[in-house]
């Protein structure tokens, strides 16, 4: 018989019909495994099913969202939130989390805008005129689009109709949002002129958007956003910039800085040279929250707050609170220190390298697996600043499966750790992994390769022990399944 304590144990935590369903599956695995010929005595099924039940339990478990140790070395995994908020966004949105001021102006007591400090902390942050927050910066372009050209025509190059990500293609934005494309220039090469002869009684605005996942080199031309911005137009034809990724600059002329010689456009920078609206998430380089961001003239913003499409994009407190405190940040200059996306931007190699020697002093390797320091590449993921790598390293394990290896890491408790593979070994790469996180690191890797020891994870004899090599670079390429965006 199952052991009854066990079960009990479940149903006080797990309803009923849940513990019968993996009771159910757990004799029916049983089962199959008989009829298909293996050799199990019963007095072994009690054993077999309850390790069945409790595996099906962790499975349930480990859907839940979690917090997970991103040694990928991709700074914006799009399939592990993007950015990780900073510890005063964390604390903001902790106290948030139960009532709140959200629509009301202590001082008066009189019923305020949703967002209003976040909408004046990003206008001094920019140099807008007015914002307004969405849900993410997909929401901003289908806002932005409804409210300023629906049933009418939107100019845009060739060369930017492109897919964000997960399927999000802007000629089906365009549709959604009721506004009909006009396509000027060809792929490589776009003039203002070609811009200006397509200007018609008909055209809402002009939208510029961001290369963001893709670079487009060689024999290409694009007008800048000045050059859009001071192209002789009817006045009440706006110019939209979509920037994507929300690079705040404010960095370039500091030594070691990764991004000012990129290129990535720098929000402040579109408003200065006077775009009407730019759109940005929150997520990205930006380092904040997962929303979309749309600064630029009083006279469009109050156009989009007007929309009914508004209340229906519009973010919760707990957003708006990690928003608030992100844009503190930056308004402060102390993004560098405190925003984790720019301490892994600005991390020198030789850091990353020694958090590496950390951990693998740490690590209590048994004689099956071997470990080392090798050179890598960091990218910058979501979908921002394709082709541009930073220089890393990476604590390398091979087993005989790092295969084995890297699903073990992943349902590590008390904290799943994420990792690349490449030539059948896993790669940390600790740009990505935040210094206070290598003893947890280290004890959780300890736990998973004292029983892989035990089991099946043995090491090529070839490899040699703890040692440090140097050569050779590793393809960085992102896990399968995630989009760039
Ligand atoms: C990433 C991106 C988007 C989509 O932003 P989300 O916040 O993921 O919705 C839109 N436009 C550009 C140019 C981007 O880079």
């Amino acid at each position: 018989m199952l052991q009854n304590s066990q079960l009990k144990s479940l149903l006080s935590v797990y309803p009923r019909g849940q513990v019968v369903a993996w009771v159910r599956e757990a004799i029916s695995e049983l089962r199959q495994q008989i009829l298909d010929g293996q050799s199990l005595s019963p007095a072994q099924f009690p054993e077999l099913l309850l390790e069945r039940i409790t595996n099906l339990q962790h499975a349930e478990q480990s859907r839940r969202l979690q917090r997970v140790i991103n040694a990928t070395g991709i700074l914006l995994h799009t399939n592990l939130g993007r950015a990780p908020l900073a510890n005063a966004a964390v604390q903001r949105v902790l106290q948030t989390a139960s009532s709140t001021n959200l629509e009301l102006d202590l001082t008066t007591g009189r019923r305020s805008q949703r967002g209003a400090y976040a909408v004046e902390l990003l206008r001094r942050l920019t140099g807008a005129e007015d914002t307004v927050v969405v849900n993410n910066c997909a929401a901003a372009t289908i806002l932005v689009l409804q409210a300023v050209a629906h049933g009418r025509v939107v100019i845009i190059s060739r060369s930017q109709l492109v897919e964000i990500g997960g399927g999000f293609r802007l000629p089906d934005v365009f549709k959604t949002a009721g506004v009909e494309l006009r396509e000027v220039g060809t792929t490589n090469r776009t003039y203002v002129r070609d811009y200006q002869q397509a200007i018609s009684e008909d055209t809402a605005a002009i939208i510029r958007v961001h290369h963001s996942n893709f670079r487009l080199t060689g024999f290409v031309t694009e007008p800048s956003i000045e050059e859009l911005v001071q192209m002789r137009r009817p006045p009440e034809i706006p110019v939209i910039d979509d920037l994507g990724s929300g690079y705040m600059g404010g960095d370039s002329e500091t030594v070691g800085c990764p991004l000012g010689k990129t290129g990535e456009p720098i929000v402040q920078n579109s408003i200065a040279a006077g775009a009407n609206l730019c759109l940005f998430s929150g997520d990205k380089l930006f380092g904040g929250p997962q929303c979309g961001i749309i600064v630029g003239q009083s006279k469009w913003i109050e156009r989009l707050r007007s929309s009914p499409l508004m209340r229906a994009l519009r973010v919760d407190k707990m957003s708006l609170a990690a928003l608030e405190a992100t844009a503190e940040i930056h308004l402060a200059g102390r993004a560098r220190n405190e925003l984790p996306v720019y301490r892994m931007l600005y991390q020198d190699a030789a850091d990353v390298r020694a958090k590496c020697q950390e951990l693998l002093s740490l690590l209590q390797l048994p004689s099956t697996v071997a470990a080392q320091i090798e050179p890598c590449d960091s990218q910058i993921g979501g979908g921002s600043v394709p082709g541009y790598n930073l220089a890393s390293f990476a604590v390398t394990l091979q087993a005989s499966s790092s295969e084995q290896l890297a699903a073990a890491m992943r349902t590590a408790e008390p904290v799943p750790i994420l990792c690349r593979q490449a030539a059948n070994k896993v790669y940390l790469d600790l740009r990505t992994v935040s210094p206070e996180d290598i003893q947890g690191l280290a004890d959780s890797l300890n736990r998973i390769l004292v029983s892989s020891g035990q089991q099946s994870l043995g090491a090529p004899t070839e490899a040699k022990q703890g040692s440090s090599s140097h050569q050779g670079h590793v393809p960085n390429s992102l896990p399968s399944g995630s989009e760039p965006a």
